[in-house]
């Protein structure tokens, strides 16, 4: 892998732009900033790369995102490292993002031969239906800098699959690992033009100029629900296709009958993964009165053990935010909490110091704390106590978001029950991260439309085509 050589071989504006290690404020490298101009050229390249893309087969383009899963697999190491400097976290949850990241180019590459179609006699008799997919053209891609790797995967792998070329516009933040996959997927064979890569700066104009060119026909958004609200209205001018992958609130629901060490662990997966900076991080926790002190107790005590270090730290178990406007949103909503009546149980003080750290947090407080309506992103965890199943899914379901929800419970009927009353796209059971390329993720409400992995992912790439025939 060589990100010198990635970060050379974008167009350059002559601007540059910093990347910044949070743990330290020190710069990692300088990237080049894509001016207009770069971005007329990117929507371009897709487009003139398209139709010859869109003609090959399944199995060769399979046979890239295979090549891409090697490859990324062998260099496993160095693109965590990658992540982890570039984004704060620690190397175990840099190496976890790299697994699952690599593993959207072996699902799709499996995915890219088995695209079914239809084919059948009308009801009436008149005529056969045939039904086949066929790729949606270039597509514009815009990811976050929560998971640099995981996101920008998990949608190139479904659009190589399908046929589709795209741009990649990454966060600022951290653009080197997208710089170094877009390097990585053309020493796996994707041919020029299929897959490129922008960095303007601010992103808002050029994402926008990118939308209004006509060749442009798709768009896959990941990141928050404001700014997927302002992308969805300037897709419907030009009635661009869109999958919306939002911000998330997720409910963490301790049943009275749960197995206590199962749900602290899961607590503190579903919490602290990604220093809590994740869609699907736990953000409220309703826990049945009878356990709720003892939960609450024993999730601060590992919270409070936890090395707060920069990522790359041998046993850091919490590393910094992406940058210190991350860090301090996360200190001001605790403030407030407190403020508002929150009992704080652990952390909760900004320290001293270089780099954007905040401490892993416990609050205990009231279902009504300003709090528990803030998709946090950072590692607090309040605790509001329930006094029943169905409080507790009215109190889950009281959000505009959607995303993942969690149940804990020593009784899988009562689990279902409450998972199956729970409004998310996703409910994990007795677990704390149920994340799998192989499983269809997405939110219901304001957390987002359409679903990435799983069988449906290459179909947010495709369109379909009725062909009606007397045959
Ligand atoms: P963000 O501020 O919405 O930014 C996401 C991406 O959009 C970045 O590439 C950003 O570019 C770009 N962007 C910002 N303003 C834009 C505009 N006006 N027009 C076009 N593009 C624009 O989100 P974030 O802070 O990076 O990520 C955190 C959010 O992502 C959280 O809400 C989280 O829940 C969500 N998320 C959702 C999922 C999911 O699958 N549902 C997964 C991960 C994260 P710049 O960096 O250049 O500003």
């Amino acid at each position: 892998m060589s990100i010198d050589t990635a970060a050379t071989a974008h167009k350059a504006s002559g601007e540059l732009h910093a990347v910044v290690d949070p743990s330290d404020g020190s710069t990692i490298e300088q990237i080049p900033v894509s001016s207009e101009a770069d971005c007329d050229a990117a929507v371009e390249s897709a487009a003139a790369a398209f139709p010859a893309f869109a003609a090959s087969s399944p199995r060769a383009r399979g046979e890239m995102l295979r090549k891409a899963y090697e490859l990324m697999t062998a260099e496993s190491e160095q693109f965590a490292r990658l992540v982890s400097r570039e984004n704060g976290k620690i190397l175990a949850d840099a190496r976890a993002e790299v697994a699952y990241a690599a593993e959207f180019f072996r699902w799709f590459s499996e995915e890219a031969v088995r695209v079914a179609g239809d084919f059948r006699l009308a009801p009436n008799g008149d005529k056969t239906i045939v039904v086949t997919h066929e790729p949606v053209g270039v597509s514009l891609l815009i990811t976050p800098w929560n998971f640099p790797a995981a996101m920008a995967t998990r949608k190139i792998g479904p659009a190589i699959a399908a046929g589709c070329t795209v741009i990649l516009k990454p966060a600022m933040e951290t653009p080197l690992t997208a710089l170094a996959i877009v390097d990585l997927l053309a020493r796996a064979g994707v041919p020029d033009g299929v897959v490129t890569i922008v960095t303007p700066s601010p992103a808002g104009p050029a994402v926008s100029r990118m939308l209004r060119d006509s060749r442009v026909r798709n768009l896959s958004f990941t990141g928050s629900t404001e700014v997927g609200r302002l992308l969805l209205k300037q897709a419907s001018d030009r009635v661009i296709r869109t999958s919306m992958e939002l911000g998330g609130n997720a409910p963490f629901i301790v049943l009275d009958d749960a197995d206590l060490d199962e749900a602290v662990d899961g607590a503190m997966v579903a919490k602290l993964r990604n220093g809590g900076a994740a869609c699907t991080a736990a953000n409220r926790f309703y826990v049945s009165r009878p356990i709720a002190a003892e939960f609450s107790e024993r999730l601060s005590e590992r919270m409070s053990a936890l090395l707060m270090a920069p990522g790359l730290t041998e046993g850091a178990g919490l590393g910094a935010s992406v940058s210190m406007g991350e860090r301090d949103k996360i200190a001001e909503l605790v403030d407030a909490s407190v403020a508002a009546g929150a009992q704080l149980l652990t952390g909760g003080a900004t320290p001293d110091g270089p780099g954007a750290f905040y401490p892993a947090t416990v609050l205990r407080l009231d279902r009504d704390n300003p709090i528990l309506a803030q998709e946090i992103f950072g590692p607090v965890a309040p605790v509001v106590t329930v006094d029943s199943d169905d409080e507790a899914i009215a109190l889950a379901n009281a959000s505009e978001f959607g995303l993942i929800s969690y149940v804990f419970s020593g009784q899988l009927a009562r689990a279902m029950r409450v998972a199956r009353s729970l409004e998310s796209g996703m409910v994990a059971i007795n677990k704390g991260v149920i994340s799998d390329p192989a499983a269809p993720f997405g939110g219901y409400k304001q957390s987002g439309l359409g679903r990435e992995g799983g069988f449906a992912g290459i179909h947010e790439f495709l369109e379909s085509k009725y062909i009606g025939v007397d045959i």
